[in-house]
């Protein structure tokens, strides 16, 4: 199992860095700009509260 400190994994695009479109092909996803990990602390717009516990 693999223990991410600093950044994870971007759920939206499930760490792709990109997401397909409904029409066709993909674009860069828009909440980790196509990097496909996010800041751990850089969530204030997810409705998930993961400060309890850390
Ligand atoms: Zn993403």
């Amino acid at each position: 199992m693999v223990t991410v400190v600093s950044d994870k994994k971007c759920e939206y695009c499930d760490g792709q860095g990109y997401v397909n479109l409904l029409l066709g092909g993909s674009e860069s996803c828009y909440a980790c700009h196509g990097t496909g990990t996010v800041k751990a602390r850089n969530s204030k717009a997810q409705k998930q509260t993961q400060n309890s516990k850390y």
